[in-house]
């Protein structure tokens, strides 16, 4: 229990604001992502820059309260939010420098990933971040950070070249190759488990125009369509970077589509791409020069606000016949129209040059990771879709590694925390010791500390 009193200090104490039980403001701060999510913190601090941020962590410290750390709020098991205890608000922090000549930039947590590409692309600059522009760029990078520049750029967390960081003594650190480097490394993939960043550094990379876009086909083509681009992607370029997945046109048809983009010469691209967009008889080749900005948002359809979701994902060790038997299978009994899957991510290139224990990421040599991301509407579909995602996941098993992508875990999958940080996680459980030994930052996917804390 914490006094009235000190509740009231604290809360005016902070630049930003504060949100109780019953204010105004309060039912929509703790909205998150995922609508199956309903969590009541006791208060939310929508902070205003790292000194709400260190008085936050210091208060709840100070009183044993709960934490949680929200940035875009986009974590499928809804990671952002606690119930009763205090949530840490960065959405409004969305401060962002872009240094073109130095070809760098300073970006603050509350940022989604449309505001970050959008300023870097006034510079013609971008480095890579995930396919929906609405998600948060700071969950994104901390537990990797996957999306189209993957091949050529490698992950988001790759291209952190420093952050600043509130640990859980209330103190702001750097964190970079010079300073704290055993911090750094565990930032880059080990998600929110050390500290709250109130500031990236990324290197940035002359990007776009791009040749994107996608070839969707009748979803009873499946099996043809996996068979071609098992070869394709194993022999795509580094510049492109492509997923395929079964979907449900915004008009209502069901299909598998390839999606791609290009970030290299237009020229090329064409070349690249033309054995997919010549591949079989495609209901529709959407594939043209386009800005990456238009890029990063092509799928933003598909994934608006509002929806209930299930996620379930891992890497698999590749594609073999058996494994496009299942995908095909499901791809027909897809439950809702606005799921998206059966899915596959193909990882190439950048990602895979750095070593699994370089970064807190482990899992880069892996040629795709797998996802079912079920939506629905109206709650009672609930069960239905769950128990599909389910029988998909397992039906796909055979074919994974031992590993899932921390970023797409669900609650339930909390068993597997330890399997997402792979080979790492006995030197990210010696990190948290260091850094978190009372383990304040676990409402995250949680690396446990096995060092008791000193009793201040
Ligand atoms: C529609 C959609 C599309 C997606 N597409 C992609 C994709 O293309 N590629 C990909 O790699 N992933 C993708 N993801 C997964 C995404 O990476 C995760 O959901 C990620 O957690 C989102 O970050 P966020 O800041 O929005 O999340 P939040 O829910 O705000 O936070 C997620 C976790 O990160 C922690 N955290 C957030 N900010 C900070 C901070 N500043 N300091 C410390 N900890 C912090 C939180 O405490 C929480 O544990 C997608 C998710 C959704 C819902």
């Amino acid at each position: 229990m914490v006094s009235e009193s000190a509740t009231t200090m604290f809360r005016s104490s902070l630049r930003g604001q504060s949100f109780a039980s019953g204010e105004p403001g309060y039912d929509a701060a703790r909205v998150v992502f995922n609508r199956v999510i309903d969590r009541h913190p006791a208060l939310i601090a929508r902070c205003a820059g790292a000194a709400d941020v260190m008085a936050c962590v210091r208060f709840a410290s100070e009183h044993g309260l709960t934490v949680s750390v929200r940035g875009g709020g986009h974590s499928i098991a809804g990671k952002a939010i606690c119930d009763d205890g205090l949530m840490i608000d960065l959405s409004a922090m969305k401060g962002i420098r872009v240094d073109p000549a130095g070809r760098t930039v300073r970006a603050e947590p509350g940022l989604t990933i449309g505001e970050f590409d959008r300023e870097t692309q006034a510079f013609g600059l971008a480095t890579t971040m995930g396919v929906i522009s609405t998600t948060g760029i700071a969950g994104l990078t901390l537990g990797g950070g996957m999306g189209w520049l993957i091949g050529e750029h490698g992950l988001a967390c790759d291209n952190v070249t420093a952050m600043d960081v509130v640990t859980a003594d209330g103190r702001l650190v750097t964190a970079s190759n010079r300073d704290n480097e055993d911090l750094f490394w565990g930032m880059r993939g080990g998600g929110g488990n050390f500290g709250i960043v109130t500031s990236f550094e990324y290197r940035l990379h002359e990007v776009g125009p791009v040749l994107g876009g996608g070839v969707l086909y009748p979803v009873d083509k499946a099996r043809d369509v996996l068979h071609f681009y098992r070869d394709f992607a194993a022999t795509s370029p580094n510049e492109l970077s492509t997923q395929i997945g079964r979907l449900t046109t915004l008009d209502g048809i069901p299909v598998i589509g390839v999606a791609g983009c290009y970030c290299g010469s237009l020229a090329e691209g064409e070349k690249a791409l033309a054995p997919l967009r010549g591949f079989g008889a495609p209901i529709a080749d959407l594939f043209g020069p386009i800005s990456y900005v238009q890029m990063q948002s092509m799928f933003d359809p598909w994934f608006p606000p509002g929806r209930q979701a299930y996620w379930k994902a891992n890497f698999l060790h590749g594609l073999p016949d058996e494994a496009i038997d299942v995908f095909c299978e499901f791809a027909l009994t897809v439950p809702s129209p606005f799921t998206t899957g059966p899915w596959l991510e193909h990882l190439h290139g950048a990602v895979s040059r750095v070593g699994p224990t370089d970064t807190a990421f482990a899992h880069r040599r892996h040629p795709y990771n797998f996802l079912v991301l079920s939506s629905w509407d109206d709650p009672s579909e609930a069960q239905r879709n769950i128990e599909w995602t389910r029988a998909c996941w397992d039906a796909m098993r055979p074919f994974m590694v031992a590993g899932a992508y921390v970023n797409y875990l669900e609650e339930e999958a909390d068993p597997l925390a330890r399997s997402a940080y792979g080979p790492n996680y006995d030197r990210l459980v010696a990190l948290k010791n260091k850094y978190d030994p009372a383990n304040l930052f676990h409402i995250n996917h949680n690396i446990g500390p096995t060092r008791r804390a000193p009793t201040p």
